[in-house]
């Protein structure tokens, strides 16, 4: 009556097919025997959630036991260790009017010299600090990667959270993103990149996100599909927001639109 039962469940599921509609392994569908069970199976395994308010069990079967400990090796953690300083009061302004940023963010981002790049702190749950985040802001080095990442430890999420207490979370891919959005009081995670890894998905479930909003860059419309084609029967809904920016870069008054439902469609409007 579990975790085994769901294997059997899944046998004759292709890689990335899902199915939703099941009897629950675990609380086989309370009194009414609701079909509220969905599952997907994907690389590393396979990915249920059972929708009943009274279950909510969910989570990660991997595809193999005891194989993923020996595969994920603890890298030792590469630590930011470089000496920073706060952001002058005109840096702060001209970052916060850049990006529509509110006071709630000041004093967030640091500057390090040395590197010449601006600090940024990747978060986790309960503003845990994960690690560091680096941007070349001022484009002082064109041959260099954009961002650089320092981990405090190997083996947490690798995503940066900014949640509030409701259900759905806008999904971004940079840091500054995630934070503009929170400055609003709109709960975000920034993917630090295109990948919402399986173990993020169940994370997110297990922190009570029902909804999605996915707000990748312009250039991840592929992407996009596959994370709503993937993990659309493990949320209540997943809904793209097709941008033409990244989301600090786009307005604040088109994404709460957006969010509202209040947006309507730009092109071929004929209504
Ligand atoms: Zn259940």
């Amino acid at each position: 009556m579990s975790e085994s039962e769901v294997r059997l469940m899944a046998l004759d599921l292709e890689m990335d097919e899902s199915r939703g509609g099941l009897l629950c392994p675990f609380c086989h569908g309370g009194q009414h025997g609701d079909k509220s069970f969905a599952m997907t199976r994907i690389g590393s395994g396979i990915l249920y959630h059972c929708f009943r308010a009274k279950c909510t069990k969910g989570g990660l079967i991997p595809s193999t036991y005891g194989i993923q400990q020996t595969v994920r090796k603890k890298k030792s953690p590469k630590i930011f260790t470089k000496a920073t300083r706060l952001l002058s009061g005109s840096e702060e302004h001209f970052l916060f009017d850049k990006y529509e940023l509110l006071p709630k963010a000041n004093h967030t981002y640091k500057y390090c010299d040395e590197m010449d790049r601006l600090v940024v702190p990747i978060l986790g749950i309960h503003l845990h600090q994960l690690g560091i985040a680096v941007k070349d802001e001022f484009n002082k080095h064109p041959s260099q990667p954009k961002w650089i990442f320092y981990w405090e430890k190997p083996m947490e999420p690798k995503v940066h959270l900014r949640l509030t207490n409701e259900r759905y979370v806008v999904v971004c891919e940079d840091i500054i993103s995630a934070d503009k959005l929170w400055t609003y009081d709109i709960p975000a995670i920034a993917l630090l990149g295109t990948h919402l890894s399986e173990d993020n998905t169940v994370y997110l479930r297990k922190l009570g996100i029902t909804k999605l909003y996915l707000a990748l860059d312009p250039d991840a419309k592929d992407k996009m599909h596959k994370i709503k084609g993937k993990y659309s029967l493990l949320f209540d809904e997943i809904k793209m927001m097709f941008l033409d920016k990244d989301v600090k870069d786009t307005p604040i008054s088109t994404i709460k639109e957006i969010l509202d439902g209040t947006q309507t469609t730009v092109s071929n409007n004929t209504e």
